[in-house]
């Protein structure tokens, strides 16, 4: 009985050297355009590569093409324009069954008549490669991968919703595929479950060391998880990069707002070389990060609410101005304090609760220090638009 486990698992994990040494799971995708009939254009041509072994994410709110881009990379849609390269092979003649990518879908479409070994087992009955003999070590070795060996024999519907989202895995990873492409996995669970199989997951996907494309429209899953992510609007990516990079240097009002909350302020920008600057905030002067080739003028600037710190006493040092305190909200560990400025813009401070009384209540007043690093002019020319509400239309 134990023969199986005991040869196969490294099977599996043995990927991981694979996909290392050959490179294996590599994607290059090239002038990528998906126009559905009537002329909805769901991908508006894309560049993207991604590189072997990574946990890439494509973030974006509903409608704005991350499904319809997976699709494609899956073979289950066709391009109307453009290239997929999977490993330097150009895929676009190649069915979704012989592509080296596998997909697991929100809804786990599990076979509810069969259990969970035979439901693992059944995509290697068709796999021409695996001899019969194998298969057998192959299940117990996915079963194992996502900890899920002693439920082999239940049905679907006597497990829970993440049990079977860990069995819709195993039954992805079970055909060893170079990518595994992942639509919305976590989106039908409660939020608390949705935590604790973010870290699994990623876990995971470090052992196998498997290509991860994730689409979600939970920013907090993209940043928490990926190693990479692109974020899409109205069928473009408008920026890609490290979580961190992303995070605290959005290049549009829209990625600034999508991820996370993001106090947005209207400045004049005062130098147009890159880099440290100055801007104007009504009548206060204050350095700050701004884009290379910028135009002095008239734009938008972003700070993350912890990075907006708030100070007591006489408005005096760099980078400073006087405002009041208007609200105060309790969220635990930290509080949102929501202060105005001088020009009449709301912004808010998230000040850390080390101590039991809160430090400040509404009317007070203070002084914000917005550090220039922390403080960004946001770039004139990235299109910026929630695609649910206004989706792009030749015909538009
Ligand atoms: P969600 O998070 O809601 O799944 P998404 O970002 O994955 O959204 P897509 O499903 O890729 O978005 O859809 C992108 C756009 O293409 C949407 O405007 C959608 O209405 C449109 N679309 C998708 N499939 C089709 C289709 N088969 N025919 C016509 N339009 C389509």
């Amino acid at each position: 009985m134990g023969y199986a486990l005991a040869l196969d698992p490294p099977r599996i994990l043995r990927m991981t050297a694979d996909n290392a040494q050959t490179g294996g799971g590599s994607i290059a995708i090239r002038g990528l355009r998906k126009e559905f009939e009537g002329g909805s254009i769901a991908v508006d041509g894309i560049d993207l590569d991604v590189a072997s072994g990574e946990f890439f994410s494509l973030l974006g709110p509903s409608g704005c093409g991350k499904t319809t881009t997976l699709r494609m990379l899956a073979g289950f849609e066709q391009p109307t324009d453009g290239q997929i390269l999977i490993d330097g092979t150009d895929v676009a003649q190649t069915p979704p069954h012989k592509r080296p990518v596998n997909t697991v879908f929100q809804s786990y479409a599990l076979f509810p008549h069969m259990d969970v070994w035979k439901n693992v087992e059944y995509g290697l009955r068709w796999a021409k490669d695996v001899p019969k003999g194998d298969r057998k070590g192959k299940v117990d070795a996915a079963l194992e991968l996502v900890e899920m060996t002693e439920y082999a024999e239940r049905r679907p519907n006597q497990l829970s919703g993440g049990q079977q989202q860990r069995i819709a895995l195993a039954r992805a990873l079970v055909l060893e595929p170079s990518v595994l492409l992942l639509d919305e996995p976590l989106g039908a669970l409660d939020a608390k479950l949705r935590h604790s199989l973010r870290a699994q997951l990623t876990s995971l996907q470090r052992r196998v060391g498997i290509t991860f494309v994730f689409v979600t429209h939970d920013q907090e899953e993209a940043l928490e998880m990926s190693d990479r992510l692109a974020v899409m609007s109205r069928g473009k990516i408008i920026q890609l990069g490290a979580p961190r990079e992303i995070y605290q240097f959005p290049r549009s009002e829209f990625v600034a707002d999508f991820l996370g909350v993001a106090n947005l302020m209207d400045v004049q920008v005062e130098s147009s070389s890159a880099g440290v600057g100055r801007v104007k905030l009504g009548d206060f002067t204050l350095d700050a990060q701004i884009p290379e080739g910028y135009q002095a003028g008239p734009g938008r600037a972003v700070i993350r609410p912890e990075s907006l710190h708030l100070e007591e006493g006489e408005l005096s040092g760099d980078n400073r101005l006087p405002a009041m305190v208007e609200r105060v909200v309790y969220l635990g560990s930290t509080s949102q304090v929501f202060v105005r400025l001088p020009d009449g813009t709301s912004v808010q401070s998230l000040v850390t609760n080390a101590v039991q009384e809160e430090p400040w209540s509404s009317g007070d007043a203070c002084r914000v220090r917005m550090p220039a690093e922390s403080l960004h002019v946001l770039e004139h020319s990235v299109d910026h638009a929630w695609s649910d509400a206004d989706p792009v239309s030749k015909a538009g």
